[in-house]
């Protein structure tokens, strides 16, 4: 069952048992209070005409008459007066006069033996309300005779079954006009829904580009949002994994095609003396060792997707893991003829994976030399900050171009590929450092420098043991 027809079942039962009570209740009540109203009436004005007629000792026709004559009662369909033995004396119906007969009816029996009477009835065949009313007169401290009055009232009946109509239109009216609201509403919330889950399939199906409009500010309309939001990653996350897949193929099949040429010369060639032969294989062992950095590379980038490097944290100190990474880089920047100077500062101690702590300052560095120019220098300045780490990597190189800034920690990102091939760059070092910085909980900028040159500017969190003492 549809989520419409749910709610417009609801709603119908809902409605009509509410409408069902509206046209009950009320015509009930309305009843009763007629029925009280008569019996205050009938009884007051019984009881009236009984004490009038307690001061004769004897009921005859003719005081009886004189009696009520002289009261002022008030209209009721017939009234009747009978002696102690039941037999009328008055009757106010002149047509068909009940005197000289006896009174037969139980209600007169009933007051005859000193009991008052009340009864009334609605009848829903004619719309009228029938009260009978029986009173005992004493005179005496005996029963001299009854009073009994009747009434036949379809005034009354008649406002009642007008009110129920009037009821039953509205209830008609308004009940249809609910239908017609909840009916449209639930459409329109069913309508969003099936949109809703329309691009969620189309999603399923793999077009991210998929969008829902947002309309109003409700329920629906948050979860719409959410699910743009959401869709909006997926297509981020998906164009950036594609590129990268495609990224990462090309720089595969580079040093691939270069080994499968030199092999296929080597292979192919009768008359290749041994001195090229040993050139080409030479060739071929730098393509495959770069084929390594690459993988390497890229394995560590998948290690900082999944977050392995962040389970491993421990107080790092950054001074000793950049003295030991520039030990490594002195033989390139002496092949560049690039100068390295230090200014590190004792205690800069921070939570991070030592792995990743290597590979951020190794990577800077290299590139500060990589990037420079004969007789230039890699600078690298270590300090602390308030409660922070800072490690600032300049040197005196190329520099990046300013539109080039904001793209360089992208994934296979090269500002110059001949430069950062021919220097076995592929364009993931920097990429690596922003994950791991950001891994680390860390953060990094780069700026250009005035004098020429890039300077990075790493910083970390200083790591303060439990109590807020330093290591
Ligand atoms: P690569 O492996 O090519 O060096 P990186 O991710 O380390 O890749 O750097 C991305 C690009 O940014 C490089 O190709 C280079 O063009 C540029 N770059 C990085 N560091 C520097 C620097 N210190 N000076 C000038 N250019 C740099």
């Amino acid at each position: 069952m549809s989520v419409r027809t749910k709610l417009a079942a609801a709603f119908s039962l809902f409605t009509a048992a509410l409408l069902v009570f509206v046209n009950i209740y009320p015509i009930l009540v309305s009843r009763d209070m007629v029925i009280d109203a008569k019996r205050g009436a009938l009884q007051s004005q019984g009881s009236v005409i009984s004490s009038s007629l307690s001061a004769l000792e004897v009921l005859t026709a003719e005081s009886v008459e004189r009696v009520v004559d002289l009261l002022d009662v008030a209209p009721v369909t017939r009234m009747l007066v009978t002696d102690q033995t039941g037999l009328i004396l008055y009757d106010t119906d002149q047509d068909n006069s009940a005197v000289g007969r006896y009174g037969l009816l139980s209600e007169v029996a009933g007051a005859l033996d000193g009991y008052a009477w009340f009864s009334c009835a609605y009848s829903h065949g004619d719309g009228a309300f029938t009260s009978r009313c029986a009173t005992p007169v004493s005179s005496g401290g005996a029963i001299t005779g009854a009073v009994y009055l009747y009434d036949y009232d379809r005034s009354q009946g008649d406002i009642i079954a007008g009110l129920q109509r009037n009821l039953l239109n509205m209830s008609a009216l308004f009940g249809g006009a609910g239908l017609v609201i909840i009916f449209v509403l639930a459409s329109t919330l069913t309508g969003r829904i099936k949109r809703l889950s329309a691009a969620m399939g189309v999603v399923r199906g793999g077009d991210y580009s998929s969008r829902v409009r947002v309309r109003g500010r409700d329920e629906l309309a948050e979860l719409s949002e959410e699910f743009n939001v959401l869709t909006g990653r997926l297509e981020s996350t998906e164009e950036a994994r594609r590129r990268f897949v495609s990224d990462a193929s090309h720089e595969l099949r580079t040093p691939l095609a270069a080994i499968r040429l030199l092999s296929d010369s080597i292979a192919q060639s009768d008359t290749m003396d041994g001195t090229t032969a040993r050139e080409f294989a030479r060739d071929i062992g730098s393509e495959a060792d770069r084929l390594q950095r690459i993988t390497e590379k890229l394995m560590s980038l998948t290690k900082l997707d999944s977050g392995v490097s962040v389970r491993q944290r421990e107080p790092v100190d950054m001074k000793a893991v950049a003295e030991r990474t520039l030990q490594l880089l002195q033989p390139l920047a002496a092949a560049q003829n690039v100068t390295i100077l230090t200014d590190l500062e004792e205690g800069c101690v921070v939570l991070a994976s030592a792995d990743d702590m290597y590979q951020i300052i190794f990577n800077l560095a290299e590139n500060g030399v990589k990037y420079n120019v004969p007789g230039g220098t890699v600078s690298l300045a270590l300090g602390r900050r308030g409660d922070e780490a800072v490690l600032t990597v300049a040197d005196t190189g190329i520099g990046i171009p300013e539109a080039d800034l904001g793209h360089i920690f992208e994934r296979f990102y090269r500002v110059d590929k001949a430069r950062s091939r021919a220097s076995g760059g592929c364009g993931l070092g920097l990429a690596i450092v922003h994950d791991a910085v950001t891994a680390n909980g860390g953060a990094i900028r780069v700026d250009r420098r005035e004098q020429g040159g890039t300077a990075f500017t790493v910083s970390f969190p200083l790591y303060t043991q439990k109590g807020g003492r330093r290591p």
